[in-house]
C-alpha cells in the first residue's frame, strides 16, 4: 500500500553550509492495514522520513507511492502537495483550531472536500464514536483533557476515511497512564478501521507493543527491517542491540 523507494533527503546547515544527510536512501514496502513503526534515537531521521512521505518535506530524490499513487518521483517530475496525498497526519502536538468546538475541528478536512452537510455530520459523529468523544462535540479544546485532545485529533486524522495515516510521536506530550491507555486504543481503533499506519517513535516499548513490523533507523538507513520479536530476540547489530536494550 506504501512503497519508498531509494528516498534521499539532505538539509544543509544554516552556519558553515556542510550537509546533514536525513534520509540517506530508504526502501520501504507497507502492506494495506499494516502497523509499521519507524523506531531509532533522536536524529536517525524518522520525522524527516515520515514527513517526506506526508508531503511536508521536499525529498532530494526517490519514489514514493501511497494507496496506488505515486505522489512523489524525483525521476518523473512529481511532487503533490500534502492534502493532494489522501493520507492523514497525526503530530506531538494536538494542533487543534483553539477558536473552533470539537464538531468544528474534526470537520475541518471534510469541508474543503465539499462534503454534503447531512454526511458531514453523519461522518463526523462516527469519528467522535469511534475514539469515544461524541459527548465533546460542542466544547472546545481548552474545555478537555490533553488525552481528550488527542483523540479529538485521531478522530480529525481519521473523518477522511484515508487508508493511510501518518503519526509522529503522537502519544509523547500526554501523561504515562493515558499514554498507555490510548496506545492500546489507537491499536484497537487501527484494527478496526483497517488503514495503514506509519507510526513514528524513539520508544522501545511503544514500538513492541504496536507494531506489526519495526523498521530501526541509523543515520538516515534502515538498520533492520522486521516484527518486533525479530528485531528483539535477533538484533542484527550492536547498535540495534543497544536501543532496545536486547542482548546480541
Ligand atoms: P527526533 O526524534 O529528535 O525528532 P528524528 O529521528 O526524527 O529525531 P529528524 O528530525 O528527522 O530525526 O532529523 C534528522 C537529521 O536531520 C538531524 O541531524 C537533524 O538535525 C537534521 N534536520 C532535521 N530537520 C532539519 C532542518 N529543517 N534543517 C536542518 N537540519 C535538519
Amino acid at each position: 500500500l506504501i512503497d519508498v523507494s531509494d528516498l534521499r533527503k539532505a538539509f544543509r546547515r544554516r552556519h558553515g553550509g556542510e550537509q546533514v544527510v536525513a534520509v540517506a536512501g530508504v526502501d520501504l514496502h507497507v502492506t494495506a492495514g499494516e502497523f509499521f513503526v519507524l523506531l531509532g534515537p533522536s536524529g536517525c531521521g524518522k520525522t524527516t522520513l515520515l514527513r517526506c512521505l506526508g508531503g511536508l518535506e521536499d525529498p532530494d530524490q526517490g519514489l514514493v507511492t501511497l494507496a496506488g499513487r505515486t505522489v512523489y518521483s524525483s525521476a518523473g517530475g512529481i511532487n503533490l502537495p500534502p492534502e493532494k496525498r489522501r493520507a492523514s497526519m497525526l503530530f506531538q502536538s494536538y494542533a487543534l483550531w483553539p477558536h473552533m468546538s470539537v464538531f468544528d475541528n474534526v470537520a475541518y478536512p471534510l469541508r474543503s472536500l465539499k462534503v454534503a452537510k447531512a454526511e458531514l455530520r453523519q461522518r463526523v459523529t462516527a469519528a467522535l464514536e469511534t475514539v469515544q468523544c461524541d459527548s465533546l462535540a460542542q466544547q472546545y479544546p481548552s474545555e478537555i483533557s490533553g488525552g481528550q485532545q488527542q483523540r479529538v485529533a485521531l478522530a480529525r486524522a481519521l473523518v477522511a476515511n484515508h487508508k493511510v495515516v501518518l503519526f509522529d510521536e503522537p502519544l509523547s506530550n500526554v501523561d504515562a497512564k493515558v499514554r498507555a491507555q490510548l496506545r492500546q486504543e489507537l491499536r484497537e481503533i487501527q484494527r478496526r478501521v483497517g488503514f495503514a499506519a506509519v507510526y513514528v517513535t524513539h520508544d522501545q516499548d511503544e514500538a513492541l507493543e504496536l507494531a506489526d513490523r519495526i523498521a530501526v533507523l541509523r543515520e538516515g538507513r534502515i538498520e533492520q527491517l522486521g516484527t518486533g520479536r525479530e528485531v528483539y530476540q535477533r538484533p542484527r547489530s550492536p547498535y540495534v542491540a543497544r536501543f532496545l536494550g536486547s542482548v546480541n
